[in-house]
């Protein structure tokens, strides 16, 4: 476990994250919760996505869940991307990503933390929230991903 406070990071969007404060382990993902029609959103939204509502209340997202749905990216995403291969340089390194399905009804895309061959369809996932890389000033880029809460498929 990383030992990262509050003036030593940045993350990859702020709304995303339920605190800028460690330890990483207390951190969740954000959202938003619509007052209309309950549709749950990652991060701040200007309006609800289902009914553009705009009664939208703040909310922390369950830090568990149940993969729905996964692929593997094989080929280097296009753009800034910087993941993968851990620093953005050398050979790319392909990485499953899924759908975790919380129990706030919500599906994150997510990068998926354990080999290749080990995502399976309904298994319970965790949230890791990680460093993904470091900016120009050697500031901790932190980022989140979700991987199997079974050691054995990791
Ligand atoms: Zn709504």
């Amino acid at each position: 476990m990383m030992n990262i406070t509050q003036a030593q990071f940045a993350t990859v969007r702020d709304d995303f994250f339920s605190s800028r404060e460690g330890p990483l382990a207390d951190i969740a993902l954000a959202g938003t919760v619509c007052g209309e029609c309950g549709e749950v959103s990652l991060g701040s939204v200007p309006a609800c996505p289902n009914c553009q509502s705009t009664a939208l209340t703040p909310t922390t997202l369950s830090r568990e869940g149940e993969l729905y749905s996964y692929t593997i990216v094989r080929n280097r995403p296009p753009g800034d991307y910087k993941g993968g291969d851990k620093a953005g340089e050398g050979p790319f390194v392909p990485f499953p990503v899924g759908l975790v399905e919380l129990p706030e009804g919500i599906r994150v895309l997510s990068v998926l933390d354990c080999p290749l061959d080990a995502p399976q369809v309904g298994m319970p996932m965790q949230l890791d929230i990680y460093e993904l890389y470091r900016d120009e000033t050697g500031q901790p880029v932190l980022s989140y991903r979700f991987r199997p809460v079974d050691e054995e498929a990791r």
